[in-house]
C-alpha cells in the first residue's frame, strides 16, 4: 500500500525567500492518494506564501492542467481542464477562525503545511456534478439502461419490419 503523497510547504521559509515553488501532480500522485474519484491528471501547483502578522501566513495556489475521472454513464475515463486560483489562511495550533472554510492549522515552531488534500480537493469542487463525456464519444462499456431512451424507436422500426414482412 503506497503511502499518501504529500505537497510540503515550508511556510516560514517560502514567505521569507518570496519564491513561488512549483509542484507536478502526475498518475502516480493520485494513484497514491487515498481516494477513487481521479483516476490521474497532469496538473502544477504554485505556490507562494506570505507572512500575514505574527506566525499567520496566506499561501497562493494556482492549480492549472487537466485531470481524468470516470464517465458515468459508459465508465470510461473523461478527462476535464482545471484552472483553479485559491488562497489558504495559516494559523497556529488552536487559532484558526471556526467559520473560515479556508483557515488551516500548523503546530510548531517551523510550520509545514501539506497542501496535498487541499488541491486534491479544490479539483474534485472545480468538476461538475455530472462527469459525462460529450454525446457519441462514450466508450462501448455503456449499460444498456442509458441506452433504452434511443432504442424504444429501433425497436418500433423491428416490429414494422417484422409486420411488413409477414
Ligand atoms: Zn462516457
Amino acid at each position: 500500500m503506497p503511502s499518501d503523497p504529500h505537497i510540503q510547504i515550508d511556510l516560514a521559509a517560502m514567505a521569507k525567500s518570496g519564491s513561488t515553488a512549483s509542484y507536478t501532480l502526475d498518475d502516480a500522485f493520485f494513484g497514491a492518494l487515498d481516494q477513487e474519484e481521479l483516476t490521474g491528471g497532469q496538473i502544477v501547483v504554485e505556490a507562494s506564501v506570505r507572512q500575514k502578522y505574527g506566525e499567520v501566513y496566506e499561501v497562493r495556489c494556482h492549480i492549472e492542467g487537466e485531470v481524468r475521472t470516470p464517465c458515468d454513464r459508459c465508465l470510461e475515463d473523461v478527462t476535464y481542464p482545471v484552472s483553479i486560483d485559491e488562497t489558504l489562511k495559516v494559523f497556529p495550533e488552536g487559532e484558526a477562525p471556526a467559520d473560515d472554510d479556508m483557515a488551516r492549522e500548523c503546530a510548531g515552531r517551523n510550520p509545514m503545511l501539506d497542501l496535498a488534500w487541499d488541491v486534491y480537493e479544490a479539483i474534485i469542487l472545480s468538476l461538475p456534478m455530472q462527469r459525462v463525456h460529450n454525446d457519441g464519444d462514450c466508450g462501448d462499456s455503456v449499460p444498456d439502461i442509458y441506452l433504452r431512451e434511443s432504442d424504444d424507436e429501433a425497436d418500433d422500426l423491428t416490429d414494422d419490419e417484422a409486420d411488413d414482412e409477414a
